[in-house]
């Protein structure tokens, strides 16, 4: 039980990157006695897209999230949330999740010898991430209602009974997770213009903002880029500044209707003279077929968001030309695969099927003898 991870030994000029808080320990709150809990999270690859650098006019790069271990920028919080419970000598950890938190807190429970408890809103959950927890042997609850209902809960269990919460309203999962923001300016040598991610609970946005303060506190970056954030239109209620009682979307990892972070977030915009807008479902699939067929890159709905963001903001003439920008998406798109099985029509995409014969596949593929 509760055995940190043995610090490699790496061979001389041998490099493996060592998860988040080995790569900033000195940016978080760790001693040389923290029992570190990773699976490697982090260092994942920010990608140019030029594909949407010529439909918006910016400069624009991808920051690919779902190459995190558990699949989602969820890791990045998770390694300090599970490795501070740790340090405080917690058995259990709990969360709340639409499917991406419990996934990654299953993971990094069972990697430190404790236990995972998750409460999921009943079928409303991907069911990629649904596998990953049960794989992951987390004690798994579905409760018949809403996300917000099952934080609400989650939050009073850690209030009353010996469980550790790791939902974003723990600022370790901030913490970890504002390392995002120092991986890109390493990459880009500063800052970007503009930077977009998708907002659920608005934790990320958040972090987003934390990782770049420090940034220019530190001198490594010289400016703040304008904080962008989307949330589904069936589900955004910081634009429209209320609560959404029933939140609706095909994005289910930003399906929350009372955000955690609210309140930070609205500092975070006003800081970063940020923006928040809200997206409909159907160009969010537009945009995540966008980034899969033309830049490559494959994420769920809830991070195409981020794409489709970024073109209704140029669309709307809100995106300078030659802006630098950078589009975080969130999680990959193997957890939710099933959208990317159907045409913008509703109808199911219908592969093409030919006997065993040569010439029939060359003629189906189009290719001319
Ligand atoms: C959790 C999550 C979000 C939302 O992040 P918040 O910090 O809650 O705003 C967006 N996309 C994916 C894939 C997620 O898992």
């Amino acid at each position: 039980m509760n055995t940190p991870n043995p610090t490699p030994t790496p061979k001389p000029g041998s490099r493996q990157w060592r998860g988040v808080i080995r790569e900033y320990a000195d940016r978080l709150d760790v001693t040389d006695a923290t029992p570190i809990v990773t699976l490697g999270e982090g260092g994942t690859p920010l990608l140019p897209a030029p594909a949407l650098s010529r439909r918006t006019g910016a400069d624009v790069w991808v920051k690919f999230e779902g190459m995190n271990p558990t699949g989602s920028f969820k890791d990045r919080g998770m390694t300090m949330a599970v490795t501070k419970a740790v340090e405080h000598g917690a058995k259990v950890v709990i969360c709340a999740s639409t499917g991406n938190t419990s996934a990654s807190a299953a993971a990094y429970a069972t990697h430190a010898g404790i236990g995972a408890a998750v409460l999921l809103p009943e079928g409303k959950v991907a069911m990629g991430k649904l596998s990953q927890t049960i794989a992951h042997d987390a004690k798994l609850i579905q409760v018949q209602g809403t996300f917000d209902d099952c934080l609400d809960i989650a939050r009073d269990l850690a209030a009353n009974y010996p469980v550790h919460l790791v939902n974003s309203v723990n600022n370790d999962r901030i913490e970890g997770q504002k390392t995002a923001a120092f991986e890109v300016v390493e990459v880009l040598g500063d800052a970007p213009d503009l930077h977009v991610v998708p907002v659920g609970n608005a934790g990320n946005y958040t972090a987003y903002t934390r990782g770049y303060r420090e940034d220019i506190a530190a001198g490594n970056a010289t400016r703040m880029p304008r904080m962008f954030g989307f949330q589904a239109a069936g589900s955004a209620p910081i634009v429209r500044g209320e609560p959404v009682r029933d939140p609706d979307t095909i994005a289910s990892a930003i399906r929350i209707g009372n955000p955690a972070s609210w309140e930070l977030a609205l500092q975070a915009r006003d800081e970063t003279d940020g923006y928040f807008g809200a997206i409909e479902d159907a160009a969010i699939l537009e945009a995540q077929r966008i980034l899969s067929a033309e830049v490559g890159i494959f994420v769920e709905p809830a991070s195409a968001i981020s794409v489709a963001g970024l073109l209704e903001r140029a669309a709307a003439g809100a995106v300078p030309r030659g802006a630098r920008v950078v589009l975080t998406v969130t999680g990959h798109g193997l957890k939710d695969p099933q959208w990317a099985l159907r045409t913008a029509d509703g109808s199911d995409v219908e592969p093409t099927v030919v006997p065993v014969d040569t010439a029939q596949v060359a003629a189906a593929l189009g290719l001319a003898s």
